[in-house]
């Protein structure tokens, strides 16, 4: 089934929900599986931890950098690949994903919504809200407790991840831990100090994401529906927010999703007419954009569903000027994602017309998106 993306400040508490959060998924997906018969869904937990990636990938200082790592941006590129990977393997309209991380580029966020609607499941963000101080103080509470384990450690190398060990030396969270059962509060049984994975981020690595971090807006399609936790949200108040979450993505809201738009079912085989039809359908809405648009730019541009047609598709450009490599860094991107097929046997006016509405579609989100 559903898409669930996490997103939230570094330190900011977002492990700690996305496993309250899988705990009471589980709960409902056992509460909706008949006695006898195996689980309605399948539950996955996909997090930075889980697929082995540091904390030092997001750090863009180059004096930070191991040595085999190519650039900065080169070892993120890597992480979000694997976690890209990671989602796809399983996601499908019988398996609930919780993808645990900053999730912090919006461009991202938009290649999950759109990976979802092309599996025809649907998506939402939840979002950590925590101050900035707060979700600091959790990091250098963490930095500090790895210096008391290794004082030999020098700051670079504390971003590497090392044996996960509880603080042996009294140094403590500035916050309390979260209790074993995250939900039900037992304060007689606490858990030792963090018992999530706690490896920090070097400061500047830290300051540099918080700069980075792009809000979601649930204005747009690929941010909604948006639910918020902070920090102080009772075990009440997660517990509703949950649950309103389980009802968009598999209770009586949840809507039948089509793969439409900027999204188009792949097929297994497709042909070679059908990668020089999706070539030559983009190179053509390229090309008619860059023509069509006013000297002053913004506005919009009607293009035909079929090609030699008048007018059926509308582009809606931004409130500038867009150029030949912008255009084409888009419809790459495009190609790159339909590359697979359409759910079409026939290749012909048909695929050109449902292929020219999906990247009009894409580039009207992408326009939106990047303003
Ligand atoms: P992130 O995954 O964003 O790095 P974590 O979930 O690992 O953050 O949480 C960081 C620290 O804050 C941990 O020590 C955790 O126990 C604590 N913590 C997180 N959320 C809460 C909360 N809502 N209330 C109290 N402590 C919390
Ligand atoms: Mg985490």
């Amino acid at each position: 089934m559903p898409l669930i993306i996490i997103t939230g400040l570094p330190s900011s508490g977002k492990s700690t929900r996305a496993q309250q959060l899988h705990a009471y998924l589980a709960e409902r997906i056992a509460a909706v599986t008949p006695p006898n018969s195996p689980p309605k869904y399948r539950l996955h937990l996909i997090s930075d931890q889980t697929q082995g990636i540091s904390r030092a990938v997001y750090d863009l200082s180059p004096e930070h950098l191991p040595a085999h790592v190519r650039s900065a941006n080169a070892s993120e590129k890597d992480a979000r690949a694997a976690l890209y990977g990671a989602v796809k393997r399983v996601l499908s309209p019988r398996d609930i994903v919780v993808l645990d991380g900053m999730n912090y580029i919006k461009g991202w966020r938009y290649q999950l919504f759109c990976e979802a609607k092309n599996m025809s499941t649907p998506s939402a963000v939840l979002q950590i809200g925590c101050s900035v101080d707060r979700a600091r103080e959790v990091n250098e509470a963490r930095l500090a407790r790895r210096a008391a384990a290794a004082p030999t450690l020098s700051p670079t190398e504390t971003s590497r991840p090392t044996e996960n060990s509880p603080s042996s030396t009294g140094t403590e969270e500035t916050n309390p831990p979260p209790t074993q059962d995250p939900i039900t509060t037992d304060n007689n049984n606490p858990p030792p100090p963090d018992d999530n994975d706690d490896e920090p981020y070097s400061p500047s690595n830290w300051t540099n994401l918080v700069f980075r971090y792009e809000e979601p807006n649930p204005m747009t399609r690929w941010d909604s529906p948006l639910f918020t936790l902070i920090w102080d949200d009772s075990p009440a108040q997660t517990r509703s927010t949950f649950a309103a979450l389980w009802d968009v993505i598999a209770g009586a809201a949840a809507k039948p999703i089509r793969p439409n738009q900027s999204t188009i079912q792949r097929d297994k085989d497709p042909g070679g007419d059908y990668l020089y039809v999706l070539e030559r359908e983009t190179q053509d809405i390229v090309k008619k954009i860059l023509e069509g648009q006013s000297a002053e730019g913004g506005g919009e541009v009607a293009l035909a569903r079929v090609n030699g047609r008048e007018g059926e598709l509308v582009v809606e450009l931004p409130g500038r000027k867009v150029g030949l490599p912008q255009l084409q860094r888009y419809r790459r991107a495009f190609v790159a994602l339909n590359r697979g097929g359409i759910g079409l046997e026939a290749v012909g006016k048909l695929a050109a017309g449902r292929l020219r509405e999906s990247f009009v579609g894409y580039l009207n989100d992408a326009f939106e998106r990047d303003g």
